[in-house]
């Protein structure tokens, strides 16, 4: 399977060696049309503002909105959360909106600004995931169509709405690559079923 990572700005290569260290390919994604080599994309961590604006100079959102739509699944981490975000520090956000949340950037306050904690994700079963938080935004809103995944804090940090899943941490520095084979176990149903998650329209938008 060929997994897209989004590599304009921020940590694609730590989430490529992620998806490589569980057996499939990963692809770096510097154009549009490079999306037709993929079954699935990672959007990284980095800075959103930088990864929204290089998105809108590409030409990516049109391309990412249509490839969600086809039902192939998205990952976002961080900043990667933020640009899929439907409202970010209460306004309102058309450049994908493709989860129902609403963030807030670097929210957690400065003792939280980075750290590493056990998370029970009862999704994954077994053992904690250690997650780093980096700079992380909040969540602080789900639409109702939104399944929440994880918590820390008392706040949800890891959600899922049909095909798109967001972390408001970093999976792909610390090791474990079982949120990477979630991911991946998604894509893999897509290639079987490519209506396994197929959104109606008015969702993607
Ligand atoms: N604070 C960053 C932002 O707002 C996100 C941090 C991250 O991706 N590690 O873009």
């Amino acid at each position: 399977m060929q997994v897209g990572v989004l590599a304009l700005q921020g940590a694609f290569r730590e989430h490529s060696k992620m998806i490589e260290k569980n057996g499939e390919k990963a692809v770096e994604i510097r154009l549009p049309v490079e999306l037709d080599r993929v079954s699935a994309l990672v959007i990284p961590g980095g800075e959103s503002t930088t990864i929204s604006k290089l998105m809108v100079e590409y030409a990516f959102p049109e391309r990412i909105k249509e490839f969600a739509a086809s039902g192939r699944p998205v990952f976002g981490t961080c900043a990667g959360m933020i640009v899929l975000a439907g409202n970010q520090d209460g306004r309102r956000q058309d450049l994908l909106g493709l989860i129902d949340i609403d963030v807030k950037r670097n929210a957690y306050g400065r003792q939280v600004a980075s750290r590493e904690v056990d998370l029970e994700i009862e999704t994954l079963g077994g053992e904690p995931f250690r997650a780093v938080f980096i700079r992380a935004p909040i969540i602080e809103k789900l639409g109702p169509g939104v399944i929440p995944l994880a918590r820390y804090l008392d706040k949800v940090v890891m959600a899922r709405q049909e095909n798109i899943i967001v972390t408001a941490f970093h999976p792909e520095l610390t090791g474990d690559p079982r949120i990477h084979r979630y991911f991946l176990n998604m894509a893999g149903e897509w290639e079987k079923n490519p209506f396994a998650f197929r959104r109606p329209q008015a969702h993607s938008a």
